[in-house]
């Protein structure tokens, strides 16, 4: 018979999302001044082998660096890109959004870390947390919620309170019965790391395409920039299935406006394609299971913001559960959830208007489409209330 155990709190999935929220959670204390107890579980019973196949580059917003740093996640195995620019455009037009360090206190408006240092460096500050019990090739398949306990696979796991990190395909919501609206981008972002002939001066770059947009994150190494190519159809599986040489051709097509980056020498990484969707639970919560990461809410990556959006969900969850454990109340209750979960939907909500905006706008090459987005945009780069609101948006400050 399986071991049962029971914790203060419980966490569903092993990815960015749910590491960051256990050991978020794993700081707070209760009344009494106990430090609480968590379980993690994740159905991979070997997630540092799946670490190292993630090779997205992935931009740290100011708040997600900051709150990383403040939990000692040592994310500087590797030393971090630094973005001191932003420009966007699209093909054949000139830049049409530009944002620069100088709209930011001369501070970085992001940091780029790669998505394997950064999953590998969640779970080591997991390991080095005794209050963190860590479930490998556990999958969740039974899920319950009674008055004041989340029952997980009949009991193997309870907990007051459950955070589901489960992603975009969220079994813990089908199994909950939630619904979910999700619409397909009918696109593929192939995602890895070139080096390239010029020095990219800190710059990233987001060029709009009719196929989608493709954009370039600036590594530590000043001659390596990350990749992430959003491609409509099935262009992304074609590209991948070419040899490198020819890959370099069609990079190169795409980067002859880069100034910052110029001639494309060679792949560093083997690209790998990720299938683009929107999706969002009706809900936040449900019992007393609370859905955070791509299980709630999983967004385009054109505006690189879908884990920042999900740390700063995780550091409101964290608030209110121990503003509610410092009064001796339980984590689980409809109040605490709420509190976390009020703050957030419309950040969501204005978060997936905006990204699923600005791909249907720019993945089109329609002319009339076309001549309205160029105008729109001429006219917001000139107004800096717009400008610096857009700043803040993308820096996620
Ligand atoms: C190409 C690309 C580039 C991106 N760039 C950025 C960026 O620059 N900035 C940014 O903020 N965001 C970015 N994102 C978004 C970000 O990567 C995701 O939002 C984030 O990785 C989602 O993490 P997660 O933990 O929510 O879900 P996942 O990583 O999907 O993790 C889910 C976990 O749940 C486990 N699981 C599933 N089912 C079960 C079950 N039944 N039982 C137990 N465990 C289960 C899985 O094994 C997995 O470990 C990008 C995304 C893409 C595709």
């Amino acid at each position: 018979m399986t071991q049962k155990s029971t914790h203060d709190l419980a966490v569903i999935g092993m990815g960015m999302n749910g590491m960051l929220n256990a050991i978020c959670l794993a700081g707070l204390k209760t009344a009494s001044g106990k430090a609480v107890s968590v379980c993690i579980a994740d159905k991979d019973p070997e997630p540092l082998k799946r670490f190292e196949l993630d090779n997205r580059t992935i931009a740290l917003s100011g708040f997600a660096k900051a709150l990383l740093d403040e939990l000692k996640v040592d994310i500087e195995a590797e030393p971090l890109g630094i973005i001191d620019y932003i420009y966007t455009f699209e093909k054949s037009t000139r830049p049409i959004l530009e944002f620069a360090k100088e709209q930011n206190n001369n501070q970085p408006i992001g940091w780029i870390v790669k998505g394997r240092v950064l999953l590998n460096a969640l779970y080591k500050k997991m390991q080095e947390l005794d209050n963190i019990d860590i479930k490998n090739g556990c999958e969740i398949t039974q899920l319950a919620s009674t008055s004041d306990t989340a029952i997980i696979n009949g009991g193997q796991i309870s907990a007051e309170l459950c955070v589901v990190c489960d992603g975009k395909a969220s079994p813990s919501a089908r199994l909950l019965g939630v619904k979910r609206y999700s619409h397909s981008y009918n696109q593929k972002s192939l995602s890895f790391v070139i080096e390239h002939e010029t020095e990219h001066k800190n710059i990233a770059v987001e060029q709009f395409t009719p196929n989608g947009p493709f954009a370039t994150l600036p590594l530590a190494n000043s001659h390596q920039s990350g990749v992430v190519w959003s491609l409509n159809g099935s262009l992304a599986d074609t590209l991948l299935a070419m040899p490198q040489r020819r890959l370099i051709m069609h990079l190169n097509e795409e980067c002859k406006r880069l100034k910052n980056i110029g001639f494309v020498k060679q792949i560093v990484s083997n690209p790998r394609a990720y299938p683009l969707e929107i999706s969002i639970l009706a809900k936040m919560h449900c019992g007393r299971f609370y859905f955070a990461g791509d299980a709630y809410n999983a967004i385009h990556p054109v505006a690189g913001q879908a884990f920042n959006m999900g740390v700063k969900d995780a550091a409101m969850l964290k608030d209110a559960v121990q503003s509610h454990l410092s009064l001796g109340l339980d984590a689980g209750l409809k109040t605490c959830i709420n509190e976390a979960a009020n703050a957030r939907i419309k950040h969501h909500l204005s978060l997936n208007i905006a990204t699923h905006f600005l791909v249907k706008l720019y993945s089109n090459a329609n002319p009339l489409t076309k001549l309205i987005r160029t105008a729109g945009l001429d006219v917001f780069n000139q107004f800096s209330t717009l400008k610096n609101l857009a700043f803040k948006n993308a820096s996620g400050l």
